[in-house]
């Protein structure tokens, strides 16, 4: 079944909620990318999800949770680390035409899917940068305090994610980690990175999929970060969290 035959009832009522108000072909576009994210995934691992109907309400809605953040920002640019089949970036840049996004992604196979979502879905505020953030972070890396919002969802442990963001957000600008029910555990576990790398949190909320984390860069991110790819997994800024 095509994904725009199945949108869930109240996938317009969650969105109401946040106060989106979709225009004219958005929700064509969310459904097509549904679709090639769907039929992609039986050739090879992009998500778990193997229904429209959920990736309606997983998915999108989580993704689109980050909306009335870089509303309120009025943020211009915004790069998305990690962003494996496109989430949250390739959803926020349909409904957000006006905005420029980089998606930033390791692995070659899921950024040429990107690029592929690209050209079919026309979106020519998008660009594909197929990288790891420890190399596009530092200062030769292209997009080092880039951004007004740097964003992720499921991309490691937040200590080791801000290592891998941070440097990429303009001074004032914002980092936003779409986390889980452990966010606060990972907040607190963080303390140390964040007084490393100058940002705080400045707002924590619980959506229907899951809890959206705000970070504010308060000054210029030390020289030495990020480190070498690999380096922020494999010892944390803070020590490891203990299972
Ligand atoms: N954000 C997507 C989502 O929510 O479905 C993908 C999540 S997936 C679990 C994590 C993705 O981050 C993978 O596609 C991986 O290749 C990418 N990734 C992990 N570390 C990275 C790094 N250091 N730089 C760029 N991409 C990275």
């Amino acid at each position: 079944m095509l994904a725009v035959e199945c949108i869930p009832e109240d996938f317009y009522r969650e969105t109401a909620v946040l106060g989106i108000a979709f225009d004219d072909g958005d929700i064509t576009k969310l459904a097509q990318f549904l679709d090639l994210l769907l039929e992609t995934n039986r050739l090879f691992n992009l998500t778990a999800i193997k229904e429209p109907v959920d990736g309606w309400s997983r998915h999108i809605l989580d993704s689109l949770s980050l909306l009335p953040v870089l509303a309120k920002e009025e943020v211009k640019h915004v790069i998305d680390v990690g962003s494996g089949g496109g989430l949250p970036g390739i959803v926020l840049a349909i409904t957000m035409p006006e905005t420029t996004f980089v998606l930033v992604e390791a692995t070659g196979k899921k950024a040429d899917f990107l690029r592929h979502v690209v050209e079919v879905l026309e979106l020519d505020n998008v660009t594909i940068a197929n990288a790891r953030a420890e190399d596009v972070g530092t200062k030769n890396g292209g997009f080092r305090d880039a951004a007004d919002a740097v964003i992720a969802r499921a991309v490691g442990p937040l200590q080791v994610l801000l290592e891998l963001t941070v440097p990429m957000a303009k001074v004032d600008g914002i980092v936003i980690a779409i986390k889980g029910e452990k966010a606060q555990e990972e907040i607190e576990h963080s303390r140390k990175a964040m007084h490393v790398l100058h940002c705080e949190v400045e707002s924590t909320n619980r959506s229907t999929t899951g809890t959206v984390v705000v970070i504010r860069k308060k000054d210029h991110t030390p020289q030495k970060y990020p480190r070498v790819p690999g380096e922020p997994k494999r010892d944390p800024i803070g020590g490891k969290l203990k299972k």
